[in-house]
């Protein structure tokens, strides 16, 4: 295992069998098991082997299998008996989107009618008009390197 996150890491003490877990998968790049306190029953996380505490540390091979392994365990949710009516995948990055533990993981969970999990929405959430579209999106336009510069699929740690 590449992990560097050490003692301070959670998930770095799981992957290296040092706290228990109950997995589902392990491959050379990711891990699936999981999550002790499920927001419904059949609640599982995929993490990149490697400790990366934010979404811009993973590397971008790394990205691309998450998400892979994420539509492989939500296809075999809603297949399981589980009660299942529907799948979130939820990446919180960084503390003010709901990160806890900084070494980034991709959660699937099922969801169905009446869990009473739910995302609410703040006071900002409107029809906006066109020009503040433009706006936001000119600063991201901005911000955004070419995309190809970091999607080269076999690229790695
Ligand atoms: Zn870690």
């Amino acid at each position: 295992m590449t992990n560097t996150g050490g003692d301070d890491c959670i998930f770095c003490r799981l992957l290296a069998g040092r706290v228990p877990a109950t997995f589902l998968h392990r491959d050379a790049r990711c891990s699936v098991f999981m999550d002790i306190q499920p927001v419904n029953p059949g609640h599982i996380l995929v993490i990149p082997n490697a400790h990366a505490p934010s979404l811009a540390d993973v590397a971008a091979g790394d990205v691309g299998h998450m998400m892979r392994l994420a539509r492989h365990f939500a296809a075999a949710l809603r297949a399981s008996g589980l009660q299942c009516e529907g799948v979130n995948l939820f990446l919180a990055d960084g503390a003010a989107a709901m990160q806890e533990v900084f070494h980034t993981h991709l959660h699937v969970f099922p969801r169905y009618r009446g869990d009473g999990f739910g995302l609410r929405f703040g006071p900002h959430y409107a029809v906006q008009p066109r020009a503040e579209l433009e706006r936001a999106a000119g600063m991201i336009r901005q911000a955004a390197p070419p995309f190809e510069a970091e999607s080269r699929p076999e690229e790695t740690t």
